[in-house]
């Protein structure tokens, strides 16, 4: 048993290695090669950044840019090396308990039209992803990872990615369970809404003035999201404002919508920022241990 799972894991990260390669030399056909999509997502919003900036004092290489890149590709490529191996074990293990997808679908989305899928699929995941952001604000363990986040002190698009690796593994549990709520069903077109989340999600954190008008009641957009990011919350959400990940209905939903004005000025990071490393080594060890200093 051993053996096998030890073979299964190795196997693995050779398969995920063997993966990010040929998306790097073009191997996977444009459309669906998640590096060169990453890379080409990155320099178009941030081209629109530099083109229309909403705060224009803000450098172009902002503070921490770099830092920033590093994580865009390690979060995407070199975590998910790591990673797969692990979660291939695990599944392994649970079919052979005999615990398969299908035990507790509620609906089977493979019957329905490919459009409805994958907004089933995008509406269940969004929500899921929502519920753990707000768990990673409240409980104190999983928020000392997701401070890692928090400390940006100048937002630009690749903010989006610098989060802590532990994130990656305390998102999959929900999203694990909504797919198999959803009878283990992946869309077979599922790349397309994983491009859209990145494109939204580095739109997010960028340096542009959007808010998309009344649509902002539902779509996430950089001027409610740079309120999450706020130094100062308000008394009454003190957990934290604008959890959305790619929608922002949910926090409109359940009432923790936050956007008092759109100059973009304030200050960000979070009370204790100034005990966060500054160096992604250091930043990767962040949250195992509780830091004496409040
Ligand atoms: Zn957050």
């Amino acid at each position: 048993m051993l053996i096998e799972l030890l073979d299964i894991f190795i196997n693995n990260i050779i398969g995920t290695a063997k993966w990010v390669l040929s998306n790097i030399v073009f191997d996977v056909p444009f459309s669906q090669n998640y590096f060169w999509g990453l890379t080409l997502i990155s320099l178009i919003v941030w081209s629109a950044e530099l083109c229309f900036p909403w705060r224009k004092q803000q450098a172009a290489f902002r503070h921490d840019f770099w830092l920033d890149a590093v994580y865009m590709y390690f979060n995407f490529f070199i975590f998910s090396i790591m990673i797969s191996g692990i979660y291939t074990v695990i599944t392994h293990m649970f079919y052979s308990y005999d615990v398969t997808m299908q035990a507790i679908s509620i609906i089977d989305i493979a019957e329905f039209n490919p459009v409805a899928q994958l907004l089933i699929f995008f509406f269940v995941l969004d929500f899921l992803q929502w519920v753990t952001h707000k768990t990673l604000h409240k409980v104190p363990l999983f928020w000392r990872f997701h401070q890692v986040h928090h400390s940006i002190k100048e937002m630009g698009f690749a903010g989006h990615l610098r989060y802590h690796w532990m994130e990656n593994i305390l998102y999959k549990p929900l999203k694990t369970i909504g797919v198999m709520l959803l009878g283990g069903f992946e869309p077979e077109q599922a790349f397309i809404i994983h491009f859209f989340t990145i494109v939204i999600g580095h739109i997010n954190h960028s340096n542009l003035r959007l808010d998309y008008g009344p649509l902002r009641y539902i779509l996430n957009n950089p001027v409610m999201h740079l309120y999450h990011h706020a130094y100062t919350l308000p008394k009454e959400h003190r957990y934290g404002v604008n959890f959305g990940i790619t929608l922002s209905v949910w926090d409109y939903l359940f009432k923790s919508a936050y956007v008092p004005e759109k100059s973009g000025q304030i200050k960000l990071g979070y009370v204790g920022d100034n005990n966060m490393p500054t160096s992604f080594g250091k930043q990767l060890v962040h949250g195992f241990f509780k830091c004496s200093k409040k």
